[in-house]
């Protein structure tokens, strides 16, 4: 039989397991020999360091072995069953006892040794081990079990002796030498044990290094796979020539620069300068543009939604929110509409025959820039010659509709925008097949936004501060509480609060209210007049979070600061600290997990987005960075992007050198890691959004 058949074999094959066992598999995700061999052990016990009973604590978790002397099973009382093996470990005797599994009296002859691992607890002069695994020592055979014993993830009903049994027979009854995908040069280079090998190592160790070695391999191999795979795709797609062609000569971007109040900083020159480059390319773009928030991003997509225009084409903006669509809207009515471009705007909330008119106007090519939320990526939206698109705030997108988007055009460049700073793991991970772009300075003259964290017990001070602010003719954010089982809840709390501090603490200035169940008219209405200065202070649920624009703004007061996450909180404060004022943050906040206390520290402690995007993943771990929903993080088994980053950087590097030394694939030896790839990336939902 073929060995790569058997690997794909379902698990049934293996002698020992019926329907009922491989129902009971399907729980642990274990279908095929394949899942079996790569349900890897969670950590291993080495049994070499087996005790002796008197020099064990109370309350240790040791192994011990013992010749059984004899057992009994007591009932104290109706639903508990003890079952009490007497052991003889060569220098006392001691017990080993079991809840409530009365059959394992059965098992345990006189005469036969023992290896038992628990938690001893010394009573009244004798000691006992509660047993937590167990294994009967076969002296005759030379099972891999004596010495350094695999622990395996389990679920219910399924025992670690059943799993280590399973595999052992798998092992022995199937050759997986031919099977091996990795280069060999690699594993050479980098001391890696083969496929068949690490399997063994992996799972029947006789030493703990040996256990080390093929996790190394197996990480390696995880990492390497993944990144070869992004390697791949990007290498497609940028063959890829677009049907298009830019003008060189821009005069409407210089007209616009020109009438800019400010000009690039050196960081929003260099990203123009490889954005440029890349939409000249006969190739498409994909870049990622990272900038903490108020760095100046939309400026510089400005600059790219023009260049498309002016050549006759059409660029798209795809943003999360209605607000932002409204606020993106205003500000490239104001530059661009003088300069003659046609611009407009497409949300959810509009009038059908306004919509019908504008949907028209795209798909005649009559409108060369346009803005909107999801509404953009409808199917009956059609663009006549869509050049660029533009994704602003990616990360709350998921990875379909930013594909959707891109097929709405020929080969269209991408250029993603996202201000949640990404560490450099996760993103070779996330966007190992995008090419990236990072505004790393802000806009001369801002001044550190200072952030202090008080308890609720000092409201009536905050708001004394708000007041003060307000006073010299500044702007306030204040955001109410996170209540993530009901926005009903959370606007209310937003409605509650607004009229009490309008009655009350702030009744001299003008309070708005902003929260998610607003008619979206309304909620542009309260923007605009936010923006134009009627109102003083917004209550505002989350919905400010992302992009929100108004640099007269200098104070953002945080309700329950606890709650939200650290990347939240970093977004919120970015709503200020976007003009020359000296701007405040106040998180107001009674932590009372560690977790909690440990990101309100590192909001005091650091302004910069990257910074506190690598503490966070510290915090929180890499499967929470995102949240899992969307995150498009692949579902890694045995690697940790933590704590195996040398790693990864390594599979980085060789994956590139491989596709630079063989782009097609074309070399025979590459033939399994090629396969390998496909089935493990095949219908991979995480990776559809490009190519
Ligand atoms: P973000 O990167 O968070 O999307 P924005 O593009 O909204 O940031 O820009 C934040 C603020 O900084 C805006 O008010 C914008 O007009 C201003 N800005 C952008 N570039 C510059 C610059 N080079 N100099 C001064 N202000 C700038
Ligand atoms: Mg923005």
């Amino acid at each position: 039989m073929s060995v790569t058949q058997s690997l794909n074999l379902p698990i049934q094959y293996l002698k020992t397991v019926g329907p009922q066992r491989a129902k009971l598999l399907q729980k642990l995700k274990i279908f095929t020999i394949r899942d079996l061999l790569y349900h890897f052990p969670r950590r291993y016990e080495d049994r070499r360091l087996i005790r002796q009973i008197y020099n064990c604590n109370q309350d240790e978790i040791v192994t011990v072995q013992g010749t059984v002397l004899g057992s009994q099973d007591l009932k104290p009382r109706r639903g508990l069953t003890i079952t009490k093996v007497t052991l003889n470990d060569g220098i006392s005797v001691f017990y080993a006892v079991w809840f409530n599994q009365a059959y394992i009296k059965q098992q345990l002859i006189p005469g036969q040794k023992l290896i038992v691992t628990g938690k001893v607890d010394r009573k009244y002069g004798s000691v006992q081990i509660k047993v937590t695994d167990y294994e009967i020592w076969n002296e005759g055979a030379a099972g891999h079990c004596e010495q350094v014993v695999p622990i395996y993830p389990l679920s219910e009903k399924v025992s670690q002796k059943f799993l280590r049994g399973l595999v052992k027979l798998c092992l022995e009854n199937y050759s997986f030498e031919q099977e091996e995908f990795i280069p060999v040069n690699l594993l050479k280079k980098y001391k890696l044990p083969s496929f068949s090998q690490a399997l063994h190592w992996i799972h029947l160790p006789k030493t703990i290094n040996e256990a080390e070695q093929a996790r190394r391999r197996f990480i390696f191999e995880e990492l390497f796979l993944l990144q070869v795979f992004l390697a791949a795709k990007k290498h497609r797609v940028s063959k890829k020539n677009k049907s298009f062609k830019y003008m060189t000569k821009n005069s409407l971007v210089d007209k616009f620069l020109g009438r800019l109040a400010f000009n690039l900083t050196a960081a929003q020159e260099r990203v123009w300068q490889e954005i440029t480059r890349d939409m000249e390319s006969p190739n498409p773009m994909y870049r990622l543009l990272q900038g903490d928030v108020g760095s100046g991003k939309t400026v510089v997509s400005t600059l790219a939604l023009l260049k498309a225009a002016e050549s006759g084409l059409q660029g798209a903006l795809m943003v999360p929110t209605e607000i932002l669509a409204e606020q993106h809207y205003l500000f490239l009515q104001q530059y661009l509409r003088p300069l003659g471009v046609k611009i407009s705007v497409l949300t959810g909330k509009m009038r059908k025959s306004e919509k019908e008119r504008i949907i028209t106007a795209i798909e005649n090519g009559e409108m060369q820039i346009i803005v909107g939320t999801h509404t953009l990526i409808q199917e009956h939206i059609k663009f006549k010659n869509l050049a660029l698109a533009v994704i602003d705030e990616q990360h709350r997108f998921g990875v379909r509709q930013r594909a959707t988007l891109q097929y709405k055009g020929k080969h269209p460049d991408i250029l993603v925008m996202t201000a949640t700073p990404i560490p450099r793991t996760l993103a070779m991970t996330l966007y190992g097949d995008l090419d990236i772009s990072v505004i790393d300075k802000l806009p001369s003259g801002r001044k550190p936004i200072k952030t202090h964290v008080i308890s609720s017990r000092k409201l009536s001070d905050v708001y004394a501060f708000v007041k003060k602010e307000l006073k010299l003719g500044r702007q306030a954010y204040i955001v109410c509480p996170l209540v993530e089982e009901s926005s009903y809840v959370e606007s209310q709390a937003a409605i509650d609060l607004a009229q009490e501090l309008s009655e009350q603490e702030l009744a001299e200035f003008h309070v708005g209210l902003l929260h998610g169940r607003m008619k979206p008219e309304h909620k542009d209405n309260v923007m605009r007049n936010f923006r134009q200065g009627k109102i003083d202070v917004l209550v505002s649920t989350t919905v400010i979070e992302v992009g929100v624009d108004v640099p007269n703004a200098t104070v953002m007061v945080i309700l329950d600061a606890d709650r939200f996450g650290l990347a939240q909180l970093h977004q919120l404060r970015g709503r200020v600290g976007r003009g020359t004022q000296q701007s405040y943050c106040i998180l107001i906040a009674n932590p009372k997990t560690d977790e909690a206390r440990a990101r309100l520290a590192a909001m005091n402690s650091s302004g910069d987005g990257f910074h506190l995007a690598e503490r966070d993943l510290q915090i929180r771990g890499p499967g929470e960075f995102y949240g899992t929903r969307q995150s498009g993080l692949p579902d890694l088994k045995i690697a940790d992007l933590l704590r195996d980053w040398k790693i990864l950087e390594v599979a980085r590097s060789e994956a590139i050198l491989l596709l630079s030394s063989d782009p097609g694939f074309k070399k025979p030896e590459n033939t399994p890691l090629v396969k390998e790839i496909k089935f493990r990336f095949f219908n991979s939902e995480q990776f559809a959004y490009i190519g």
